[in-house]
């Protein structure tokens, strides 16, 4: 039988207020195995989703979308050109918002321009992969200082993401319950506020493209959603009302004339003189709160 053992609680902050998890006695891998599965247990329930383990969904559908996306290096040119647009908005201090393996962070990581990168996923196991990639333990540590990574869900308003010149968001609103959307939207929008937002999404209308795709299906089993060019940019613009953001669109990876590129970016900029209209209050000008 398997005991708690104090010290090897583990507290994390959400939104709401302090979770414990209590971990078994037992040998470190075993300690380890328990602490992984318990964390994302405890999240999912925290989250009072119904969806299955997080760690475990990205796993086995993240390689399928890999291989369909391979051919182009997708992957490669979306990064490349969320990192030049959070470049041209003259970013600082940034936020990757479900920063899954940490590819992203890697990227930023390079550019000396980017003093402070925070990744957060509700993934622990993703985090974990995260910080074996960029071998964190091994970077200098003026390098190291420059890194941090969270466990948190992007559903629950979160403190520790205030005051950020911006956030990433690649290719993750599309695996959130579209019901889950609204409660994220005021999360990043309303709440952590960063000054700019990049944000992608695949082009749903480019599926046909794909020859290994079946007709109708989505790039991931763990899409909720894949939107057209109009669904997002009409999303987009309602964000751009609710919340006072400018916003402009760009297309990611070799574009089609009738279907458009592959995936679509979106660029919100805070525009600090908008008077916007939001569910709960009326009329509001948002002001900063750094
Ligand atoms: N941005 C990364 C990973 C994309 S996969 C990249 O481009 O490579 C989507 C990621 O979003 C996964 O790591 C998943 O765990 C994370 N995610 C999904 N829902 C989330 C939520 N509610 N809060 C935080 N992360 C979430």
């Amino acid at each position: 039988m398997l005991h708690k053992n104090p010290a090897r609680a583990q507290s994390f902050e959400l939104a709401f207020g302090q979770a414990h998890v209590f971990y078994p006695d037992a040998t470190d891998e075993r300690y380890l195995r328990h602490r992984r599965s318990l964390m994302s247990q405890a999240m999912a329930q925290l989250m009072e989703e119904d969806t299955p383990d997080p760690d475990e969904v990205q796993e086995t559908a993240a390689e399928e979308e890999w291989a369909i996306e391979e051919r182009i290096s997708l992957n490669e040119q979306r990064i490349g050109a969320v990192v030049a647009a959070l470049r041209a908005s003259g970013a600082k201090r940034v936020l990757d918002l479900g920063c899954g393996e940490g590819k992203l962070i890697s990227a930023l990581l390079k550019d000396r321009d980017f003093s402070e990168i925070v990744g957060v996923d509700v993934s622990y196991r993703s985090l974990e992969k995260a910080q074996d990639k960029l071998r964190l333990d091994q970077l200098a540590p003026a390098q190291r200082e420059r890194i941090k990574l969270l466990h948190g869900s992007l559903i629950y308003r979160d403190k520790r993401l205030n005051g950020y010149d911006a956030a990433a968001v690649v290719e993750v609103i599309e695996h959130m319950d579209f019901a889950r959307l609204a409660a994220f939207e005021r999360v990043l929008f309303e709440f952590a506020r960063p000054k700019s937002v990049v944000l992608t999404t695949p082009n749903a209308e480019y599926n046909v493209k794909w020859e290994s795709l079946p007709a109708g299906k989505m790039r991931h089993r763990d899409h909720r959603f894949e939107w057209t060019r109009d669904q997002f940019q009409s999303w987009a613009t309602g964000i751009r009302e609710r919340f006072g953001y400018d916003v402009r669109f760009l297309p990611v990876g070799p574009e089609d004339a009738i279907v458009g590129a592959p995936t679509q970016m979106a660029v919100f900029e805070e525009n600090e003189t908008y008077t916007t209209h939001t569910s709960h209050t009326s009329y509001k000008t948002y002001k900063r709160n750094s």
